[in-house]
């Protein structure tokens, strides 16, 4: 696919993802609603197929033990998700697809966390659900952890 470009809602960070892939996921665990404030709708991006400009403004948090977020420290943008711990998963970026300049073509293929989503609204469409248990299950994360 073509570049695609993105930024934050001031544009002190800004990037170009190199090698898109259009399906992306939903989810709905405890820490995503409260960060995003709904769900987090995130494409995922191998390190190696995005570059940023104004890195010097990202922020980051450690959110849990496998897992970082950051976000832009002049407008506060959530601008990724990203797995630390030693896993498939660490090498890629999750980006919020609102980041985009252009999300159109964009498919939503997958929810996790779906027990976790208020029942006051849902996404349209059919597509693979995963419960809250059954993603612990599969990323064999300690169920007393904090959620993702
Ligand atoms: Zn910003
Ligand atoms: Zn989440």
């Amino acid at each position: 696919m073509s570049e695609h470009s993105g930024r934050c809602m001031c544009g002190a960070v800004t990037f170009v993802i190199t090698d898109l892939r259009p399906d992306f996921g939903a989810c709905h665990c405890e820490m995503c609603r409260r960060w995003t404030g709904s769900a987090f709708l995130g494409i995922s991006v191998p390190a190696d197929a995005i570059r940023f400009e104004g890195g010097e403004h990202v922020r980051t948090l450690q959110s849990s033990a496998w897992a970082q977020r950051a976000w832009c420290g002049q407008c506060g943008t959530g601008l990724w998700y990203r797995v630390t711990a030693d896993s498939p998963m660490a090498k890629n970026y999750e980006i919020p697809i609102g980041l985009l300049d252009d999300a159109n073509g964009l498919e939503l293929t997958r929810e996790i966390f779906i027990d976790c989503k208020p029942d006051c609204f849902a996404y349209q469409g059919e597509r693979r659900t995963l419960t809250r248990q059954r993603v612990m299950e599969l990323y064999r994360i300690d169920l007393e952890e904090p959620e993702a």
